[in-house]
């Protein structure tokens, strides 16, 4: 077995040193199964210290703040609203009392987490529209006003946010793909040709996208992948809808990708994100239970969200091209672990599915 000795090879100086540098790892067999000819890679950010990709940006902000003295220490109320993976112990570790609003239909795992760590929730139901003020926003807004010294970091509008993906995922994606040599058993372009993600706030697909295509790779295709009932898709799928005067977004299953806005840090410029795909919560359940048996991943609903999503890209005609091309590599980026989603029916399902037993 290979010895890693330059990842965390040194002692570090906390927790938040611990966030990101996550391994890019092959999904050889997923590929065959699929008759891939092309590298699949997932980038897998469970492992970051805080278990997922909104580690990056959770420090990245608090930083910036500090930095900016929008925080200050001993003072200052943090308020989040948040699918749940933002702000965890970047803020605990930090000190700041922090405050989360997150919609009803978010894992138990996420607010119980969060509350260890000594925040408080606050649940908003489904089915309020963002801006509305019973809604994730509107009720943190309203609490930003009533408590003194609070600061909502807003993700949704921060450019910390894309910044964390340009300045750390992107490069440790590139850096990964171009040390790793071509080999006669495992060519490489020694490029990323494509790199695929689920779209939440937007950061990553976005910051990510800007760190390859300026600095790597000017034609990398960048796909994005929202689930249906949720608006963020181009072409506009809820415009194709059955006439309605005014498309309304449709409740999904899935967490941490899909709004019913479009978040102000998403650019769904095309020539930052060149393609979109939409997939449903079924397709995304079955794919984490691929992605755990065959590949060993222990990821959460948005990662299979985003296989679902980049095996039907790679089935259009110009995915087809890339997915026959020896050495190409697409990169996907699997955003968190199942550990967030244990209690839930989806997981529930197919974890206590009976099995053959050999158990006489
Ligand atoms: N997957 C999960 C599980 C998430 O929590 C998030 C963040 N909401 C994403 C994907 C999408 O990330 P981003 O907000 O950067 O678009």
């Amino acid at each position: 077995m290979a010895l890693h000795t330059d990842r965390y090879s040194q002692i570090l100086d906390s927790a938040l040193d611990a966030i990101g540098n996550t391994p890019l790892i092959r999904l050889d067999r997923i590929a065959a199964e699929e008759g891939l000819k092309c590298n699949l890679l997932a980038k897998v950010e469970f492992v970051s210290s805080g278990g997922s990709v909104k580690d990056r940006i959770a420090k990245a902000m608090i930083l910036a703040a500090e930095r900016d003295g929008i925080l200050i220490p001993g003072k200052s109320v943090v308020i989040e609203p948040t699918s749940g993976n933002t702000v965890d112990e970047d803020d605990s570790y930090k000190g700041y009392p922090l405050i989360i609003t997150m919609s009803e239909r978010m894992s138990r795992e996420k607010e119980t987490l969060l509350r260890a760590l000594g925040a408080e929730v606050v649940r908003t139901p489904n089915e309020e529209p963002w801006d509305s003020p019973k809604g994730l926003i509107g009720v943190a807004k309203r609490l930003q006003q009533e408590i003194p010294h609070s600061v909502i970091l807003d993700q949704y509008s921060n450019v910390n946010n894309p910044l964390a993906h340009e300045y750390t995922t992107g490069p440790e994606i590139i850096s990964a793909v171009v040390s790793t040599p071509s080999t006669p058993t495992r060519p490489s372009s020694l490029m990323v040709d494509v790199f695929i993600a689920g779209v939440g706030t937007g950061g990553t697909i976005t910051g990510v996208s800007r760190a390859l295509k300026k600095s790597h790779n000017s034609n990398c295709i960048v796909v994005g992948v929202d689930p249906i009932g949720s608006v963020l898709a181009l072409p506009d799928p809820l415009n194709n809808d059955t006439g309605e005067e005014t498309p309304k977004p449709k409740p999904y299953v899935i967490e941490g990708i899909g709004y019913d806005f479009v978040p102000q840090v998403l650019s769904r410029e095309p020539t930052d994100v060149n393609h979109w795909v939409q997939t449903s919560d079924e397709d995304a359940f079955h794919m984490v239970e691929r992605l755990m048996k065959t590949e060993g991943l222990l990821v959460g609903g948005s990662s299979g969200s985003v296989l679902t999503g980049a095996l039907a890209w790679l089935k259009t005609k110009q995915g087809q091209k890339i997915a026959q091309a020896e050495g190409s590599n697409v990169v996907l980026l699997l955003a968190d672990g199942v550990r967030n989603y244990m209690s839930k029916e989806w997981f529930l399902n197919f974890a206590l599915r009976p099995g053959p037993s050999r158990i006489p």
